[in-house]
């Protein structure tokens, strides 16, 4: 039986288009290791054979409840400039925090599997948790990086194109390092602007040339984005669509992840005064 003679073609062309997009999904090794904590993505479907188009069924999209976090900088002295100290966390409410993951049994996994797990071509690990990181502060490779791996954590660091190069802000080369030890190194414009305020060529400078810059300095193709500030709007959703974004993460609180919301993507902020109580609650209600 021919699948294509059976099946509507805009339901087919949106199965391909799917898959498509899957497969070039890659802001992180492509082959993260397993972490400690068992963040393995389980496959939901066996596999198919090469070249056949039954590998083009996949499970239908579905809408998945996961906790987001959104974290910026972990330093104990408030980072100063525009990502300020109100979004600075001290190493010990980090480390606190991950201990606590570690002992409740959570399992870290990254954007791109939240993704997958959205496409309903995988499903994620019981009490899945993703931890992301805005901005690319320096602290993320010299206190992060170090308490992630001593926790078998994964975890999604969006990264601003023209930073790395600037003080005080993670090096390429650190990057490099991180993304192959299995993080994943995704999008954050190139200069962290109001994308909201630009004019549409300015908005490909910031979308299409950031994933230009991660692909030249990291050899990756980052396709989802955090907005900066978590600023959007309709045209702006529109611009990272054509830039080749798949997804795109918020400021907004929430957990519900389906592929109709990929834009806007709701994630949960810890900030410094978030309190292990409140953290506790939030990645459970
Ligand atoms: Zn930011």
């Amino acid at each position: 039986m021919k699948i294509g003679r059976r099946m509507p073609a805009p339901i087919l062309a949106a199965l391909v288009a799917s898959v498509l997009v899957l497969s070039v999904v890659a802001g992180c090794a492509s082959s993260p290791p397993p972490s400690a904590s068992g963040a393995v993505i389980l496959s939901a479907t066996s596999e198919a054979p090469r070249g056949s188009l039954a590998a083009l069924v996949v499970a239908p999209a579905k809408s998945i409840r996961v906790p987001i976090l959104t974290y910026h900088d972990v330093d104990s002295r408030p980072v100063l400039g525009p990502r300020g100290g109100q979004l600075t966390v001290s190493p010990a409410q980090f480390r606190a925090e991950m201990d606590y993951l570690k002992r409740a049994g959570y399992r870290t996994v990254t954007l791109e599997q939240v993704y997958k797990a959205a496409s309903g071509k995988a499903v994620l690990p019981p009490k899945s948790v993703a931890l992301t990181f805005d901005d690319g502060g320096i602290d993320n490779y010299t206190v992060v990086y170090p308490i992630l791996r001593s926790h078998g954590f994964v975890a999604t660091f969006f990264i601003v194109g023209g930073f790395p190069d600037l003080p005080g802000h993670t090096s390429w080369p650190d990057i490099k390092l991180m993304l192959r030890s299995g993080m994943c190194i995704e999008s954050h414009t190139s200069h962290h602007r109001d994308l909201t305020t630009l004019t549409d060529r300015e908005l490909v400078a910031e979308l299409a040339g950031a994933r230009d810059v991660l692909r030249k300095k990291l050899g990756i193709d980052a396709h989802i984005l955090a907005y900066p500030g978590g600023k959007y709007d309709a045209r702006v959703e529109a611009a990272a669509r054509a830039a080749g974004y798949v997804a795109a993460v918020t400021v907004r609180r929430g957990k519900v992840i389906s592929l109709a919301n990929a834009y806007e993507w709701p994630r949960i902020g810890i900030g410094p005064f978030t309190g292990l109580t409140s953290f506790r609650a939030a990645l459970t209600k």
